[in-house]
């Protein structure tokens, strides 16, 4: 098959779709790879590299679109990439299309088949694409947060881990999915007092074993809630419930209450936040004040990690690379029906249902 990775075009986003090992191994199975040049600059992949896994460097976007047939990307196509995109073409990458009507609109005007990382079901359930950029954003959080309770960064001023003589910092962890348990790796790596909630027995009960005694884990109710996160130096908000807003645990009128310069990190914001007062910030500008209580609450927090970020992705993307390259869609489609439940536009419609109830097509 021939495979196209265009350079990531949308604002302040560095990632890549495949690395040289990932052409490597597609190059090596017979396909033939375009890459468009400085595709991988923003990770410091340079042309040479992607030349030597056997990729042809082509100069313009525009020429990778026309040599491929399967193009793979990170982020939802653009305008300008939308218009490059003709019925034969398979898209393969993030598409969110529920919130955005504009993309669904082109993408079914192209007559592509696109397929969405975020809607694709592992061979155990869960949702394989998505989990890689929980994982890292759910470690990011920890570190945010410990700057943002600095001094410099308006925080209280401590440590996370204290130091000898010193109690730690406590930090609280709602919700205790892909993101919640790797912030609690990361706190109690930094020898925190950590607490977490979620609404799931079985979840807890697992997560209390894997931690073994060094996790407190409670169940998320209100009160429990409210009274660990007015006692907390550091929040960090990882609910989800799929498909629907997040719901907000910490109420506006809790923040009086908090301690002043303690942090609230909101994971969950992509989703529209777990906190009342949340509201999305960018990596420019990440953090803002409200009552005292700091709040960091950017909507793509693996962006400012695109190296660490390429490679987690890269890695979780490339079975189903393979698959696709290796059989072709339908083939791949009828052996992985997990992979087939990536598939949200085909031959002018939108074939995903949740997508197509909330753009309101039926
Ligand atoms: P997940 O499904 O693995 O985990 C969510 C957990 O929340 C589940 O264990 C669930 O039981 C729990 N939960 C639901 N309601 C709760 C409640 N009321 N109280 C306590 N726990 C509750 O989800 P995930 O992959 O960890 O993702 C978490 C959030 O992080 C999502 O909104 C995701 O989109 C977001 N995310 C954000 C970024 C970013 O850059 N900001 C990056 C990646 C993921």
């Amino acid at each position: 098959m021939r495979i196209g990775v265009p350079k990531e075009i949308k604002t302040l986003e560095f990632r890549v779709a495949a690395t040289p090992g990932v052409v490597h191994r597609l190059v090596a199975e017979g396909h033939e790879v375009f890459v468009e040049s400085g595709a991988g600059a923003g990770v410091g992949l340079g042309d040479a590299a992607y030349a030597e896994a056997g990729a042809t460097v082509l100069p313009t976007a525009e020429a990778v679109f026309e040599a491929a047939d399967l193009i793979v990307k990170v982020k939802e196509p653009q305008a300008v990439e939308i218009a490059r995109l003709k019925p034969r073409h398979t898209l393969f990458t993030y598409l969110h299309l529920a919130a955005d009507p504009d993309q669904a609109k082109g993408l079914m005007a192209s007559g592509c088949t696109a397929i969405a990382y975020e809607t694709i079901v592992g061979p155990r359930g869960g949702l394989p694409l998505l989990a890689p950029m929980s994982q890292v954003a759910g470690r990011m959080a920890v570190d945010v947060g410990a700057v943002a309770l600095l001094r410099p960064g308006g925080g209280r001023g401590m440590l996370l881990g204290g130091a000898p003589g010193v109690p730690p910092a406590k930090v609280v962890i709602l919700g205790g999915g892909v993101a919640g348990k790797h912030a609690a790796e990361m706190a109690i790596g930094h020898r925190a007092d950590v607490t977490l909630f979620d609404i799931s027995a079985p979840r807890l009960e697992e997560l209390d074993d894997q931690f073994d005694g060094r996790l407190k884990t409670a169940f998320s109710t209100p009160d429990a809630v409210r009274e660990a996160v007015i006692d907390a130096d550091l929040v960090i908000g990882c609910v989800l419930i799929p498909g629907a807003a997040a719901p907000k645990l910490v109420k506006r009128a809790d923040l009086a209450k908090m301690k002043p310069g303690a942090v609230l990190v909101d994971v969950a914001i992509d989703q529209g936040g777990c906190f009342e007062t949340s509201r999305p910030t960018t990596h420019a500008d990440p953090t803002y004040v409200v009552d005292g209580v700091i709040h960091y609450c950017v909507a793509n927090m693996p962006g400012a990690a695109p190296l660490t970020s390429t490679y987690a992705l890269g890695a979780a993307t490339a079975p189903y690379l393979m698959a696709l390259a290796n059989k072709g869609v339908d083939q791949a489609f009828a052996d992985d029906p997990g992979l087939a439940a990536g598939l949200n536009v085909a031959g002018g419609r939108v074939t995903y249902a949740a997508v197509s109830e909330a753009l309101g097509l039926g």
